[in-house]
């Protein structure tokens, strides 16, 4: 299976479901499943890795740590790209080519509380805050509505 880097980077991302309060990376099945379906190695720290890339995208609480990870750079006929060896250097060299290609602040986590699912904003300004208009959009905006109904 080939995966975009911005898949790749999401897929990880949403490895936790703050909605339906789920964990692949706590999952002893689905998780050595996920890397077989990326064609990724294991790797330790991979929930530290978890929570600082999705605190470097938005997510709250900020993470206290800064991540770093192994990846060679290797130069062939097509031209250098980055290898890496587990899931965690595969994710980050994928977060590094979408900085690379200006693509980076389009991966946003959607701020509702019961939510927090990462996706890739594709708006023309990068004006998108919610991962679904239908559903958290809309569910913020009667929230909304409903405390100043409250208020007045
Ligand atoms: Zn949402």
């Amino acid at each position: 299976m080939t995966t975009t880097d911005v898949d790749l980077v999401l897929d990880f991302l949403n490895t936790v479901d703050v909605g339906k309060g789920t964990d692949v990376l706590a999952d002893e099945v689905a998780w050595p499943a996920w890397l077989a379906a990326h064609d990724l190695t294991a790797a330790t720290g991979v929930l530290a890795a978890r929570v600082a890339l999705r605190s470097a995208v938005g997510d709250s609480p900020p993470a206290p740590s800064d991540l770093s990870t192994q990846v060679t750079v290797s130069l062939s006929a097509d031209g250098p790209h980055l290898v890496a060896g587990d899931v965690v250097g595969a994710v980050l060299a994928a977060a590094t080519r979408l900085v690379v290609r200006g693509e980076w602040d389009r991966i946003k986590i959607c701020p509702a509380a019961d939510c927090r699912w990462a996706f890739y904003d594709r708006s023309r300004n990068h004006s998108r805050t919610w991962c679904s208009m239908r559903v958290c959009g809309n569910r913020e905006k009667a929230r909304a509505w409903r405390e100043r109904a409250r208020a007045e």
